[in-house]
């Protein structure tokens, strides 16, 4: 055998090794839809009446942070990207508290106990572009990114103004896009996760629809409303973008959970949250 033959398997070895490796080490496909949820921290020390509550009004005052990975049998979707970046963590298992912003884990390591890496995600949708759920935005820039073009349009203005750090999710501007238009999309073709629109709290506010072989019909709520409480007296915050827009986009989905005897959790709610197994459990 000549050198360069040698030289050849040996790197055709080393190929076919690493190749082997990757495709061992990616996650196993699964047979029936499944949730993931993630603790991406708190929220403390806010003000009801940012909310148009007073405190005497609302049983909770603060939030939780939470992110879901939606696995498929066709493949997977983030949803929302926690409040603190992973970046922050120093590794030795402190806390991380910048502002009212405050969380015990990073992000990745969680979704790599549920046996998943962001190169395994083949999807990623926010609820919006607040702040407190982009943090690690940039990590799923190589999935295809389903956004509202308002909200992108925003996302990528000169100067956006608000609860918002474009750093957070400057890598997506370059990311394979499925740009929306105030519409719905049904990701897997089969009616079972559905991102929907519903503008208000930003231009292009999104929910999550996802239908559950065992827990049943679920709607992600996003920040479609904070406290439960706004869901039964009506009242918005004060910080929308569109009141108009926010109040139709409840009408119009509080119609639809009904129609699909859906769920609805709040994501910033934490009785919602407290209640359902964290990964790398999940909610079958
Ligand atoms: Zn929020």
């Amino acid at each position: 055998m000549t050198f360069r033959r040698v030289v050849l398997t040996v790197v055709g070895l080393a190929v076919a090794t690493l190749s082997l490796a990757s495709a061992q080490q990616r996650p196993a496909a699964v047979n029936a839809v499944r949730l993931y949820v993630f603790e991406a921290g708190a929220i403390r020390g806010l003000d009801p009446k940012l909310f148009n509550f007073t405190r005497e009004e609302l049983k909770e005052v603060d939030f939780t942070n939470i992110a879901y990975l939606v696995v498929h049998p066709k493949g997977t979707l983030m949803f929302d990207a926690g409040a603190i970046e992973d970046s922050h963590f120093k590794g030795d298992g402190a806390p991380v508290t910048e502002g009212i912003l405050t969380a015990t884990r990073p992000l990745l390591p969680q979704l790599a106990a549920a046996g998943y890496t962001p190169r395994d995600v083949t999807f990623f949708a926010m609820s919006h572009y607040h702040s407190d759920h982009t943090a690690n935005a940039n990590a799923f820039a190589g999935a295809t990114w389903i956004v509202q073009k308002a909200e992108r349009d925003f996302m990528f203005s000169d100067k956006p103004q608000g609860i918002i750090q474009p750093g957070h999710y400057s890598g997506l501007k370059n990311a394979k896009t499925r740009i929306l238009n105030d519409e719905d999309f049904d990701v897997f073709g089969d009616g079972t996760v559905v991102v929907k629109s519903a503008p208000g709290h930003t231009p292009g506010h999104q929910v999550l629809f996802v239908k559950l072989p065992k827990a049943g019909p679920v709607l992600l709520a996003g920040d479609l409303y904070h406290y439960p409480e706004e869901r039964t007296t009506g009242r918005v915050p004060t910080f929308e973008f569109s009141v108009e827009q926010s109040k139709a986009s409840r009408a119009k989905i509080e119609a639809f959970i009904k129609e699909a005897r859906a769920q609805l959790w709040i994501e910033h709610d934490i009785a919602t949250h407290a209640k359902l197994p964290k990964a790398p459990a999940y909610v079958e």
